[in-house]
């Protein structure tokens, strides 16, 4: 099959335009390191960009008309936005999706502790990683503190010039000789995963003088209290900026592009049809959780989507039970999540005919799954064929790829979820090395490309 690359295809004018997007989408990483950050940027900028509050709408009880551009939120962690289409909703949305959690490390609800003079936090991590990736590396805290009284603390140490970052230790290696001989899932055991947060004592204090002293601190800082753990969420993340990589400033290496890659630029996709008036209704949804099995009440799992949709038809004057099924049932949807690059390294873990590149554009995954297409949602041959029409007549660079080789391994996305209620739905996204690692990499090329790939199909969808 006849592959191209994403580079020799575009005009000097065209990657002049994917640089200044990659910038974008980089200052967009550097802002949202956690899915609440990442919910508020993107609604502070859709909000400049012309979107309603879903909510003021149905307080106003307004009708919404063809090219109104409405959001919802829910919990701060999950977005959804729409541009209302020409065609009634019950005939169908053209949807894209993603996720905006991304695997870091979680501080327990009782985490604060004391040991042979260090403070620490305890944490337990989030989504699949190899925990030997992340110790002895400079980490911030993003997140929130909520305390009794309802107030909400922003935190975020370890991205400003200025700031004190965090580590988690590991094994100096000239003792490390036993540590070297253990698998690597053992090397670093989940427990060992936690953070060194402090070390002067606090003066004239007895017992746990050091964690007294961080304790303080917090006072002062935040005016909080050890027991306002236990209404925290704090994530700790690799801290620094995304940076451009290769001589060539070719590659983005980042934290959390899994999957905000996805997510940016589907949101923007949304943004890039402007006025626009489309034929179906434009709908973007940026959840959380997937990393864990898009449970809970963020996750794809959960109705918020279902229950947005139906408010949206309600103010529409089209909702019914069976307008909402038939609606959902009628939509298309690009489910993406990052695809594993082909990585030469470790070549044997790819079928190379069926592996994405980087550099050579959307990917396009017909299934995933593993052990004989385990828990894939597998795209329908008729809608491919809709996809592949879409992406030619757009000019649109893509490949097709599996997760590696067959029996190797397996990574879920949330593309089974929305097949629930009966819509075409692939999964497709933008190649990544280095996945779940603190610092992953993908290519400007295939970030752009992707972009590109969603306005089409926001566009031109639906069977
Ligand atoms: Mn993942
Ligand atoms: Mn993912």
């Amino acid at each position: 099959m006849e592959k191209k690359n994403v580079w020799k295809t575009w005009t000097e004018e065209r990657a002049a335009e994917a640089d200044a997007f990659a910038r974008e989408y980089m200052d967009f990483l550097d802002a949202g390191k956690t899915e609440r950050e990442c919910v508020d940027t993107l609604v502070n900028r859709i909000e400049k960009e012309g979107y309603v509050e879903l909510k003021t709408l149905i307080d106003k009880g307004e009708k919404p008309k063809p090219g109104d551009k409405i959001y919802a939120v829910n919990m701060d962690k999950c977005l959804v936005m729409y541009q209302i289409g020409k065609a009634p909703m019950r005939e169908g949305m053209n949807i894209l999706g993603a996720h905006i959690d991304s695997p870091r490390m979680d501080v327990k609800q009782n985490p604060l502790y004391e040991e042979s003079g260090l403070a620490y936090l305890d944490t337990h991590y989030y989504g699949g990683i190899k925990k030997y990736q992340w110790v002895a590396q400079p980490m911030a805290i993003h997140g929130v503190v909520v305390k009794k009284d309802g107030t909400t603390v922003l935190v975020n140490v370890g991205e400003a010039e200025d700031d004190p970052v965090f580590f988690v230790s590991d094994l100096l290696i000239h003792l490390a000789g036993e540590q070297l001989e253990k698998k690597a899932a053992k090397v670093i055991e989940g427990e060992a995963l936690d953070l060194i947060v402090g070390h002067i004592p606090l003066k004239d204090t007895e017992k746990d003088a050091v964690m007294a002293g961080v304790l303080k601190i917090l006072k002062e800082t935040y005016d909080i209290e050890e027991a306002d753990f236990l209404s925290a969420e704090l994530e700790i993340v690799p801290a620094g900026k995304a940076r451009e990589a290769g001589f060539d400033r070719s590659m983005i290496l980042a934290y959390g592009q899994d999957d905000r890659v996805c997510a940016y630029t589907s949101a923007r996709a949304l943004l890039e049809l402007k006025d626009k008036v489309t034929d179906r209704t434009a709908c973007c949804i940026l959840v959380d959780k997937e990393e864990i099995g898009s449970v809970g009440a963020t996750g794809m799992q959960s109705r918020f989507f279902e229950n947005a949709t139906a408010e949206l038809m309600e103010l529409m004057g089209e909702y019914s039970e069976l307008n909402l099924r038939r609606g959902l049932a009628n939509s298309v949807m690009l489910s993406s999540d990052v695809s594993a690059g082909f990585d030469p390294s470790y070549a044997d873990k790819f079928e190379k005919k069926n592996a994405s590149f980087l550099g050579e554009g959307m990917v396009f995954n017909k299934f995933t799954g593993s052990r004989g297409k385990g828990g894939s949602n597998d795209a329908n041959a008729e809608y491919m064929a809709h996809i592949r029409q879409i992406m030619d007549s757009s000019d649109i660079v893509f490949q097709t790829a599996e997760l590696g080789k067959v029996d190797v391994g397996s990574g879920g996305t949330i593309a089974y979820i929305m097949a629930l209620y009966g819509m075409n739905v692939i999964d497709c996204g933008v190649s990544v090395l280095n996945m779940h690692a603190p610092w992953e990499a993908t290519s400007k090329a295939d970030v752009y490309e992707t972009m590109r790939g969603y306005v089409a199909f926001l566009e031109k969808a639906g069977m």
